[in-house]
């Protein structure tokens, strides 16, 4: 199981050191082998963390640069320093917010791929396309991997439903699981659901057969609610 924390725009550096220190202690006590664990900090909270095997530090963005002039972003010199291999691309909070075009998505993904990131690369429908059914949903989450290399073997697709991300709302788990299903013809790459999981849901989800794993926000920022989850895909 892959299960995986995005922070976006919560912790601080001092209060990400506790996390990681607490997070890493408790799967080094576990016998959590089997399961990949990621958390994505703010960038100002990286860090020389000293990580057990199966937790990975993972930038929420970068630009597809080694350095250069792009005032405001950081580019690959800046998480190398801190050997940080893992990136969140297509995330909807910078798709929808911050306006980033699907050239743009495409460039890092390019950019990524060739510098060997773990890739977790996010696709979700907006509410109004839900609201017309499955096959609109299906066909706007397939157009969404236009262009993704799905033969990359360091990818992690994650689907994540707009209307789910942080309103405590989560998909249901028929709509997860017929999602999943329609992304598992085309996708052999590892899939995630991510949307208002729960320490109380993350069973449900994990169970359904194509789910590989979860991301979380909202919840796993408590670092006791993310060792429960993990705890939970462990004892599946
Ligand atoms: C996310 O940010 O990827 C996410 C799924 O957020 P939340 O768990 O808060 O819905």
């Amino acid at each position: 199981m892959i299960i995986a924390s995005n922070f976006k725009t919560n912790h601080t550096s001092t209060s990400t050191l506790q996390y990681v220190k607490e997070l890493s202690s408790f799967l080094q006590k576990e016998d959590l082998k089997k399961h990949q664990v990621y958390v994505f900090p703010p960038a100002t909270a990286f860090n020389f963390f000293e990580l057990p095997h199966n937790l990975k530090i993972g930038a929420q963005n970068a630009y597809p640069v080694i350095s250069g002039s792009f005032t405001g972003e950081i580019g690959l010199e800046q998480l190398s320093e801190y050997n940080i291999k893992s990136i969140i691309i297509g995330h909807s909070e910078r798709r929808h917010i911050l306006n980033e075009s699907n050239e743009l998505i495409l460039k890092k993904f390019e950019f990524f791929k060739e510098n060997r990131f773990d890739i977790i690369y996010c696709i979700g429908e907006p509410k109004e396309i839900r609201d017309k059914g499955l096959d609109a949903v299906i066909e706007y989450n397939f157009a969404q991997l236009d262009g993704i290399d799905l033969n990359y073997e360091r990818l992690i697709v994650a689907y994540e439903p707009v209307w789910a991300i942080g309103t405590g709302v989560s998909a249901t788990l028929e709509q997860i699981d017929q999602t999943l299903t329609s992304l598992r013809k085309k996708v052999k790459a590892s899939l995630l659901y991510g949307g208002s999981v729960k320490v109380e849901n993350t069973k449900d989800i994990l169970s359904i057969k194509n789910c590989d794993g979860v991301l979380v926000g909202t919840a796993s920022w408590d670092v006791e609610n993310f060792k429960q989850m993990v705890k939970i895909a462990h004892e599946l």
